[in-house]
């Protein structure tokens, strides 16, 4: 990956950070850093290809077997920062006090090198350290990118309730203690994780503000300028940085196409946590997913929700509804807008569900198009109404708009069985199998795994990071069947001539809030026709 993004955050005239460089030789070297940050955390980073594979852990690796710990990835650092300790100054990213707080060589467990296991996410590693001794296992969590589990395995060196003493107590936390005990209590002193986002006042740092509606009339934008929105004030910088090289396109068309399309996409981001992944060089450089914001302008919304990593940790989402944020998040180098399916004050029910049709290599854009109107006549057929939009990557997202007032586990299990059902029907072309080796190229997956707690879709209206600067763009039933259109042809220079002229198609997504009554039934009799005559047909 090399350290273009562990770079472009960072201003190296004001941090004490090494700049470091990709270093030729790669030992086997790995370090664990307490940082003490607007929110404290623990960095754990293994020398790989001449660069520091590095995860935020926020409570710490852990001796004990049964406490598997979360391992958010993040960018990769240099080989300089094994030895790096000191004060990151205030306003810099990752802001406060950084030592070493473990160090020492490890080991890969098993076949393959530590990248070959990574890139198949599972590594197998024992650490030679002061503290950490002995074998560990990080392991990807499934559906949930950039989130990692790290935990020690049981050794001689396995220690049950052991704790982790901090160099400098924080609060007057002097240890983090295992959670695997009493689960759900929190023990006494223990570190809360959740609601530590700092706010910052931009009005402040902002110096002089210019109107959002001229600072983005200008044709050409570059540089940094800061803007007012409302009362708040949204730094903008580099706005010249060229995100799509292709086309020219750089962060200031992206910061304006939100600006100007902003009263059709917020709606679908009100009150719903965003998932965040960030291009902070553009369409073609490296991209991180950050769902925990550490720190935030105060006209941000965020929100501490539990990830399920069995730690009953709470890591802060965005909740991207103003447009302030919108800009800000822009800002970031967020092409794309990611919300969850409920909404924040229910987020147990969900009140759309989705069924993502996404092509293997080769399929025209027509058999999609076709696939679509299979599945909008199955839901049809069950009663529910449905809306089409580009996914503005190559597929087509069908979205059902449901009253919030199932749980995720009964939309999960509807969805699938009505996916099964448009691939049966379409069976020379959709497919419901996950494995995308088994499926063969030249078939569309008629993807129904989106709708689980934590999962999302892209937004009507929002940007892809795809050539063209495509936009996810909602469509006329009509649109679909004339299946003369592709993905290409919306993007950020045209969508606001088409909602111009179209309005909002995505709105009944919004308003109809359909009920499920009879629903339920009515597919699995469906369901369980197709298997009967599948049955049938074979005898
Ligand atoms: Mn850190």
């Amino acid at each position: 990956m090399g350290l273009e993004t562990y770079r472009k955050m960072r201003d190296f005239r004001r941090t004490p950070e090494p700049k470091g460089a990709v270093s030729k030789t790669s030992g086997r070297r790995f370090v664990v850093q307490e940082h003490h940050a607007s929110k404290l955390h623990f960095d754990f980073r293994l020398e790989v290809g001449g660069v520091l594979k590095s995860w935020s852990v926020p409570r710490g690796p852990s001796l004990d077997p049964s406490e598997k710990r979360l391992a958010v990835e993040t960018e990769d650092h240099p080989v300089e920062y094994l030895k790096f300790e000191g004060l990151i100054p205030e306003g810099e990213y990752g802001a406060g006090e950084h030592m070493r707080w473990d160090g020492g060589t490890y080991e890969v467990i098993g076949e393959g090198t530590a990248a070959e296991q990574l890139e198949a996410g599972r590594l197998d590693f024992a650490l030679k350290g002061e503290k950490l001794k002995g074998a560990f296992t990080l392991v990807k969590m499934k559906r949930r990118e950039g989130e990692w589990l790290l935990f020690k395995r049981t050794d001689e060196f396995a220690e049950e309730g052991w704790e982790l003493r901090l160099r400098k107590p924080e609060n007057g936390v002097e240890t983090i203690k295992g959670k695997a005990k009493g689960r759900g209590q929190k023990a006494k002193g223990e570190i809360e994780g959740g609601g530590h986002t700092r706010k910052f006042d931009t009005a402040a740092k902002g110096g002089k503000a210019v109107a959002v509606s001229s600072a983005l009339r200008r044709k050409a934008l570059e540089g940094d300028v800061s803007v007012k929105v409302g009362r708040e004030v949204v730094p903008l910088t580099n706005l010249g940085r060229v995100y799509w090289p292709d086309e020219g396109y750089t962060k200031g068309d992206l910061v304006r196409y939100y600006y100007e399309i902003a009263d059709y996409i917020l709606p679908y981001l009100k009150d719903r946590p965003l998932i965040m992944k960030r291009y902070p060089g553009g369409i073609k450089g490296p991209f991180f997913h950050q769902h925990d914001v550490d720190e935030a302008p105060s006209f941000v919304r965020t929100v501490p929700l539990e990830v399920e990593d069995g730690g009953g940790h709470e890591v802060d989402y965005i909740v991207g509804d103003n447009l302030a944020t919108l800009l800000y998040m822009a800002n970031l180098g967020a092409v794309e807008r990611h919300p969850w399916h409920s909404r924040v004050g229910d987020l147990e029910h969900p009140d759309w569900f989705v069924f993502d049709l996404d092509p293997g290599e080769g399929v025209a854009f027509e058999t999609i198009c076709d696939v679509a109107v299979t599945t909008r006549d199955v839901l049809a057929r069950v009663g529910l109404d449905s809306y089409p939009k580009t996914s503005g990557s190559r597929g087509i997202h069908v979205y059902v708009p449901v009253e919030p007032v199932y749980e995720y586990g009964q939309i999960a299990k509807l969805a699938e069985q009505l996916a099964t059902v448009v691939a049966r029907e379409q069976s020379k072309v959709a497919t419901v199998e996950r494995s995308k080796r088994k499926r063969g190229a030249g078939m569309i997956y008629v993807d129904h795994m989106q709708n689980a707690r934590g999962k999302s879709v892209v937004a009507p209206y929002s940007v892809r990071p795809k050539p063209g600067a495509t936009v996810s763009a909602p469509l006329e039933w009509k649109e679909v069947e004339r299946k003369k259109l592709q993905t290409a042809d919306f993007h950020i220079k045209n969508m606001l001539g088409r909602v111009g002229r179209e309005g909002d198609l995505f709105e009944p997504v919004l308003k109809q809030r359909q009920s499920l009554e009879g629903v339920f039934e009515r597919a699995q009799e469906l369901f369980n026709q197709g298997a009967k005559r599948r049955r049938a047909q074979r005898a």
